[in-house]
């Protein structure tokens, strides 16, 4: 079959990955210029590594990542208020070396399209898609469409419209640091840091032989983002600083060694998860499909698991006599769907307990399950 995917992030190259194994052929079609080196690291659970490796993607060597052993819940002044053994198996990784690995696993004829964003759907007979638009006016025809265009998805805003999102009300600056004695401190482990009032966190974790990734966690609400002309990088940098000055060693180390362009302010958004993610020969993957809050931990892992949902949706298809691929789509759309809706209640319960004070409630893992 023939497949355009839009967006070569992780549920997209995933998509692309499995599908290519099944004989379709399939292109990506990518807004940025080039491939993505930004973006900081993430856990990746023993689950999806083992769908990683059972398709090829290489995750040895530089892209290995590191294991992570325990999670370390902290107040600000460093000490020790909970400890919780991570599942075994479990690894962090930076995002530019699992997208390398992903990109080497590509099949060879599934081209990435750089610099062609997906604008608008021409809708069809019977909410067909007929063909997808380009930014550029180019029309894209093909026999499925697979929307794997990020938490802002385009595709997503055409088929529901008037879907509610608004804005998360904790937002994370994320940075990247390049230092040996907090890669020592940190050892296999995820450290927390915590406010003793809630709403600021500081959490850091090693992401590979020489980097830690931290990224600090604000309510929005109870801390005064910069205003919004000046809401830039910079100034989210200069207030987290501002907010953990005092806690314990290695935070504001950190923050203050890291190179102020290399920070990421993470907006994420707060929808309910959309009534579907399937329309005829339409599916929505990843993030696209499903924003979750980061506190679930669950983004990437998601984006792998409907890869594979959807690979095996089709390959059923493939094999059935008289099948309705259709009804195939229906399939992974329902499945998916069950799973996502568990992790949006969990994403916004763990940010509930974030928001109160640690004191008045146990500690927890970020991470739904
Ligand atoms: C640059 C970047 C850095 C990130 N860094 C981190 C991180 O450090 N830690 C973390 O936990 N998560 C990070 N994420 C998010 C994480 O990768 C996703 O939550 C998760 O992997 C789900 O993957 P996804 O493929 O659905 O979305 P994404 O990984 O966000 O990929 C979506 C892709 O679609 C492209 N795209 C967007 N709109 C269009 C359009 N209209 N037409 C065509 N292409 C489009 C984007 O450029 C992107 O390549 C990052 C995402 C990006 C894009």
């Amino acid at each position: 079959m023939d497949i355009a995917i839009f967006g070569a992030g992780i549920a997209g190259l995933m998509a692309a990955i499995t599908l290519g194994k099944q004989g379709h052929s399939c292109r990506l079609y990518e807004r940025s210029r080039e491939a993505h080196d930004a973006g900081m690291g993430f856990i990746l659970m023993p689950e999806a590594i083992l769908y990683l490796h059972s398709l090829g993607v290489n995750l040895s060597g530089e892209f290995s990542g590191i294991p992570l052993h325990r999670y370390l819940c902290r107040n600000a002044q460093g000490e020790v208020l909970y400890e919780e053994v991570i599942p075994k198996g479990s690894r962090s990784f930076r995002r530019r070396d699992l997208m390398a690995a992903l990109v080497n696993a590509l099949p060879a004829d599934s081209p990435i399209i750089f610099n062609s964003e997906l604008e608008w759907l021409d809708f069809g007979d019977g909410g067909r898609i007929s063909a997808a638009i380009l930014r550029s006016g180019t029309r894209v025809t093909a026999e499925l469409f697979i929307a794997a265009d990020g938490t802002r998805s385009r595709a997503r805003e055409v088929l529901f419209p008037d879907w509610p999102t608004r804005s998360a009300q904790v937002i994370e600056v994320v940075g990247l640091a390049r230092c040996s004695e907090t890669l020592r401190w940190a050892g296999n482990n995820l450290n927390k840091f915590h406010s003793p009032d809630g709403g600021l966190a500081v959490g850091v974790l090693p992401v590979d032989k020489e980097h830690v990734v931290w990224f600090v966690q604000v309510d929005t609400a109870r801390f005064a983002p910069p205003p919004a002309k000046e809401g830039n990088a910079l100034s989210w940098y200069a207030l987290v600083r501002k907010l953990t000055r005092g806690w314990a060693h290695p935070a504001p180390h950190l923050l203050a060694m890291t190179d102020p362009d290399q920070i990421h302010i993470w907006r994420p958004i707060d929808a309910d998860v959309v009534p579907y993610f399937h329309q005829q020969n339409l599916v929505l993957a990843g993030d696209a499909a499903h924003p979750f809050s980061p506190f679930t931990s669950q983004g990437v892992a998601s984006a792998i698991a409907d890869a594979v949902a959807l690979a095996d949706a089709l390959e059923t298809w493939t094999k059935s006599v008289n099948g309705h691929l259709a009804k195939a789509l229906a399939n992974y759309s329902k499945e998916r769907h069950q799973q996502c809706e568990q992790y949006l209640v969990q994403g916004r319960e763990l940010a509930q307990k974030f928001l109160a004070p640690i004191s008045e409630t146990e500690c927890w893992l970020p991470l739904a399950t």
